[in-house]
């Protein structure tokens, strides 16, 4: 397909999800066209948490060390601190020495960032512009779909021109977080909480704000009051930008009917010298779609899950969404894909973003019991008993989310059509602690090869075989398969015992999004039905 009025594959929405999806596709040298409504410029902070995950992806895109230079400066503390306020009492602090800073760490080669969509959507916009076979239109507004006999055929009103056109294409993948037709054309039903609470964003300029209390320069602080856990504010560029965050609860409230005034000497302090930049109102659910896809169309990112922002999860998800679909993509236009390759999609991604949601909407609960917090900026011996009780129960109850390396680098994609069990037990399942493990749907483990080079470093285009303990010469029949099925695959002999020791098998078989497919001590008697499998030719 070519020619304006075609592609391959349309993107709805210009959102981190949508960029990174185009992005990976324009890596792959596959042509498509996003389409975004808006003029692309963001204008209020959302997403902090650039986590390891995301960054090792943005490793693979050679986008790190840009994301790392426009967050927050690595030395700045990400601990977080609950307190009554900035002049009040604190009550717990959750230290996390090792997400900030630049010490290498054992389980993967990047470190999680602090880069808010305010910066982090502009480089994915530049990554995504950079590949000459994506196209991306702003100020293009999709506005509804047909699906025919080769793939879909979609109306778009060009808003600059004022021009409304027909776009073709084979695939369509809507990245635009549910508010558009495409969910709504699926009959995509949300399974969950529509509404959790209602939200005011506020996004702050205040200079140099930890020199005016005595909590402590950190990027986190949360509040609580006798009301329960109440406002936070987060720090966005390691200087003067701050986001306020305000719940209203299940009462939908305007920003005018709210007096920030008082609220920032609350929880601020008197004489806090601030710039109110601009409000966001928006809800917090707690919900996964049913429907994740049908035929050629498909559906990722908030358009599929939206959860709290606790624990920073929500872009993130979505980035695993678009990488997860973007190589069986371009492996079905490839001719080498089977059906169920593409069909893994949903059933590979949906089990992770369940329990992401889940995770992120236990931080939700409310914290203690309405007569301790009611004693909660009491002075004397009954605050100060109230205050240790909250503060124990934060440090029991809220710190999981905020340590996440086993959500963030411990998802597996169990079950899947295109990967290969082999029997083994899964590690525990924990949120906070992540047990690297090469198990069949893991993310293969992260282990150094020197000079800085890890071994995801090895994943990321074609599959790639490992080969440990002098097992490359078993591998040809696996090679010879897949070369007979046209499935790209690459070779690679470690001759590292450690690392052969953390992948456990002699053969490992990783596919271009860098999770494991099947991994044996010997060549399967079958390697045909290997690659039939791993391709997704085989239901
Ligand atoms: C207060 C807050 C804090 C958050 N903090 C975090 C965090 O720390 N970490 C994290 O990972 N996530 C966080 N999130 C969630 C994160 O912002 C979203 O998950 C993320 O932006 C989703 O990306 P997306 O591309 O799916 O959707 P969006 O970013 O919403 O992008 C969708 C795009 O689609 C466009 N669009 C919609 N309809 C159409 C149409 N018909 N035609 C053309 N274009 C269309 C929209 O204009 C929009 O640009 C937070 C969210 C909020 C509200």
């Amino acid at each position: 397909m070519s020619g304006a009025d075609e592609t391959p594959v349309l993107i709805v929405g210009g959102g981190p999800v949508g960029l990174a999806l185009a992005a990976d596709l324009g890596r792959r040298g596959i042509d498509c066209t996003l389409v975004e409504q808006s003029d692309g410029t963001i204008y209020h902070p959302r997403a902090n948490t650039v986590n390891s995950r995301t960054m090792e992806f943005c490793r693979r895109w050679g986008i790190a060390e840009e994301v790392r230079q426009a967050g927050t400066p690595p030395d700045f503390p990400l601990d977080i601190v609950f307190c009554t306020g900035l002049a009040g009492y604190l009550l717990a602090r959750v230290e996390r020495p090792t997400y900030g800073g630049h010490k290498p760490l054992p389980t993967t080669p990047e470190r999680s960032q602090r880069c808010n969509q305010l910066f982090f959507d502009p480089i994915m916009r530049k990554l995504a512009a950079s590949f000459p076979s994506v196209r991306l239109r702003y100020r293009c507004r999709f506005e509804s779909f047909t699906e025919t006999a080769d793939g879909v055929q979609c109306q778009i009103h060009d808003l600059a021109n004022q021009r409304r056109e027909t776009i073709k294409a084979r695939f369509l993948v809507a990245c635009c977080a549910g508010r558009s037709s495409v969910p709504q054309a699926l009959g995509v039903r949300w399974e969950g909480q529509p509404v959790l609470s209602y939200h005011l964003n506020v996004f702050l300029k205040i200079k140099e704000l930890w020199n005016r209390h005595d909590k402590g320069k950190t990027a986190f602080y949360f509040f609580v009051d006798e009301a329960g856990l109440g406002p936070s504010l987060i720090e966005l560029d390691g200087n003067e930008l701050w986001r306020f965050g305000l719940s209203t609860g299940q009462k939908l409230i305007a920003p005018e009917e709210v007096n920030f005034p008082a609220l920032i000497e609350k929880f601020m302090g008197p004489d806090i010298p601030y710039e109110l930049i601009s409000i966001l109102p928006w809800t917090c659910r707690s919900v996964v779609a049913d429907t994740w896809q049908r035929g050629n169309v498909f559906l990722a990112g908030d358009a599929v899950h939206q959860h709290s922002p606790s624990g920073g999860f929500g872009m993130n998800t979505g980035l695993g969404d678009a990488v997860d679909i973007a190589w069986k993509l371009a492996a079905t236009m490839a001719g080498w894909a089977g059906p169920a390759l593409l069909e893994s999609y949903e059933i590979e991604r949906k089990p992770v973003a369940r329990r992401i949601v889940r995770e992120a909407t236990e931080g939700q609960a409310p914290l203690a019991d309405a007569a301790t917090l009611a004693h909660v900026r009491a002075p004397g011996v009954e605050g100060d008993r109230a205050r240790r009780a909250i503060g124990d129960e934060i440090l029991r109850e809220r710190t999981k989310v905020f340590v996440s390396d086993g959500l963030v680098l411990g998802y597996r994609y169990e079950p899947s059509p295109v990967i290969m069990p082999d029997g083994t037990p899964p590690p525990a399942e924990s949120v906070s602690r992540y047990t690297p493990t090469a198990r069949p749907g893991s993310r293969a483990p992260h282990a150094w090869l020197g000079q800085g080079r890890s071994t995801l470093d090895l994943f990321g285009d074609d599959f790639v075989l490992l080969a440990f303990d002098g097992a490359a010469g078993d591998a040809s029949a696996i090679l010879a398969a897949a070369r007979s099925r046209r499935v790209p695959l690459k070779l690679v002999a470690i001759d590292d015992p450690a690392i052969a020791k953390l992948y456990e098998r002699r053969l490992v078989l990783v596919r271009p999004d860098g999770h494991v497919s099947w991994r044996a001590d010997a060549p399967p008697d079958d390697p045909l039905r290997l690659v039939d499998r791993v391709r997704g030719a085989i239901h």
